[in-house]
């Protein structure tokens, strides 16, 4: 008989020594991070890589299929298996090397991003590619082939890793690189931890100057005008986010705020020793300089219906024509990039039905018809995103990729009990109009996509190629995600014999 299973707190070592693996422990309910897609699950924390290969032995014995996770950012249910086995990697989280000279950093997949610029950046190096969040680990960001707002321009979190080592279901683990094992190197990343777990990541970081950005704000009144601005700074910014305010109407479709920025040069910093120091990155503990920033989100709830959120959109439009033409300002990289992050748990003041993201990649030439509808479609439904990001984005190598030479469009949708089904409906209707110009989905983020869209989403040499290699590296299915389960469908089941 198993142990009783000593969980340490997420992402701490306590207990190490008296670790055991138990898969036959209570189920429990595991929920997306927005909190709207929720299953009962058995979740194991792995601190080291002999417990996740025991885990992979004991579930392959016990005919127990895994999910894996890392920080559990996802807005999907690509970490859920419902009944099944979770396998949380969080904890292993340890860098192996890392070289202040090259910029090459190797480490465990439970590192997350804010650990990774938190050693590095005195030394002048950032993460290459970071997302919205900075809690996001190594292995989960190149399991879905993470971008950031300089996706044009750097591409994907994937494009920085020279190498990775990988545990398959078979037991064997593995080395890849663009050189060695390429074919599940460009399968792995983008996989959705179906191929193998993440043992040890090795990311490029990007040498940086000064810990900080000059950014230039530009407010727009639609999208033809945000369009233009994206390409007019395309070649000379570092970094391009739109947010946008999907209350707009009519001429006022897609109107919002660019924000571009671009590093440094050397030099321009009179004093990149400071700006360097993590201590100099860190989000203020207060918001406004009074409100302690973990209670903010209670002070948000009673706005985050149709009419307060249509007020605050308005309110973050109109003041942020205070200023001229031009005016720059700058901002620490952590700041600007990790916005999102300075409302600890703002998905709370959604409610407890949570919120869901629609984020589609769109082709550059309809990029503007097909938000301006996605956007029109939720008003006319009564279901008005609260939140619009507009990113640019450019096509990568990867099997399962995301991108498209084009822009996507990310919306927050608030989920209610009353509205669950509405907002599902919707979802199915707005689908067709992304996929009858050739767009994408990525399914860190979806929530609502029908079985069969991934051959929607791919062409069909991507997914049967992708489907070959699954039964190469899991020939029993061991790796199971109630995303694969719910998008994959018949491909999917095909493929889940434990
Ligand atoms: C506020 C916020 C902002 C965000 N902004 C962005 C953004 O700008 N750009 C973007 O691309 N994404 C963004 N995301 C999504 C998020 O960054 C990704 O979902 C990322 O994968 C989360 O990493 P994670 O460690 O939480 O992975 P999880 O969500 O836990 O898991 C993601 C996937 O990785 C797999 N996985 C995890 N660990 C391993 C492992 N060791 N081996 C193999 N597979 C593994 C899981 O099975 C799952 O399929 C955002 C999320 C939030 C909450």
């Amino acid at each position: 008989m198993n142990a009783p299973v000593a969980k340490p707190s997420r992402g701490g070592r306590a207990g190490e020594a008296r670790w055991d693996l138990n898969l036959a422990e209570p189920l429990e309910l595991v929920q997306s991070w927005g909190r709207a897609l929720r299953s009962q699950g058995r979740v194991v924390f792995v601190t080291q890589r002999e417990t996740l290969v025991r885990a992979f032995e004991e579930a392959s014995r016990q005919g127990r299929s895994i999910a894996m996770r890392g920080s559990g950012c996802s807005y999907s249910d690509t970490f859920q298996n419902e009944g099944g086995v979770v396998v949380d990697t969080s904890g292993m989280n340890r860098i192996l090397a890392f070289d202040p000279n090259t910029g090459l950093l190797k480490a465990e997949p439970g590192l997350t991003i804010a650990q990774i610029w938190r050693t590095t950046l005195p030394f002048g190096w950032w993460p290459p590619v970071v997302t919205g969040t900075m809690f996001a680990s190594m292995g989960g960001l190149a399991a879905v082939n993470a971008h950031g707002k300089n996706n044009f321009k750097r591409g994907t979190f994937g494009e920085h890793i020279v190498e990775f080592t990988m545990l398959l279901p078979t037991g064997e683990e593995v080395t890849c690189s663009p050189r060695e094992n390429t074919e599940l190197y460009y399968s792995a990343i983008g996989g959705l931890g179906l191929l193998g777990a993440f043992t040890s990541i090795t990311l490029q970081l990007k040498r940086v100057h000064s810990g900080l950005l000059e950014v230039e704000p530009v407010v727009l009144p639609d999208f033809e005008t945000t369009f233009r601005a994206f390409d007019e700074r395309r070649s000379s910014m570092d970094y391009l986010v739109g947010w946008v305010d999907c209350f707009g109407t009519g001429s006022s479709i897609g109107r919002g705020i660019i924000h571009a920025a671009r590093y440094l040069h050397e030099g321009e910093d009179p004093h990149p020793e400071a700006s360097l120091q993590p201590v100099n990155q860190e989000l203020p503990s207060y918001i406004l300089g009074v409100i302690p920033k973990g209670w903010t989100w209670m002070a948000l709830r009673p706005f985050v219906n149709n009419q307060g959120m249509r007020l605050i959109n308005m309110a973050k439009y109109l003041a942020s024509r205070i200023h001229a033409d031009g005016y720059t300002y700058r901002q620490p990289l952590a700041a600007f990039s990790f916005l999102l992050d300075y409302v600890p748990n703002w998905k709370f003041a959604y409610g407890p039905g949570g919120l869901i993201q629609y984020q589609s990649f769109i082709p550059e030439k309809d990029a503007r018809r097909v938000f301006e509808s996605l956007i029109e479609m939720s008003q006319s439904a009564g279901l008005p995103p609260y939140l619009g990001v507009l990113k640019r984005h450019r096509p990568d190598p990867f099997l399962l990729t995301h991108a498209v030479d084009g822009y996507s469009l990310a919306l927050d949708y608030k989920v209610t009990e009353s509205n669950r089904a509405a907002l599902w409906k919707l979802a199915e209707r707005m689908d067709p109009v992304v996929f009858g110009v050739g767009g994408r989905f990525y399914f860190s983020k979806d929530a609502t996509c029908r079985p069969g869209a991934h051959r929607d989403v791919w062409p069909a040499a991507n997914v049967d190629r992708f489907l070959a290699m699954k039964r190469r590296c899991d020939p029993k299915g061991l790796l199971q995600t109630k995303l694969f389960q719910r998008v994959f469908g018949a491909d999917a089941r095909t493929l889940a014999t434990v």
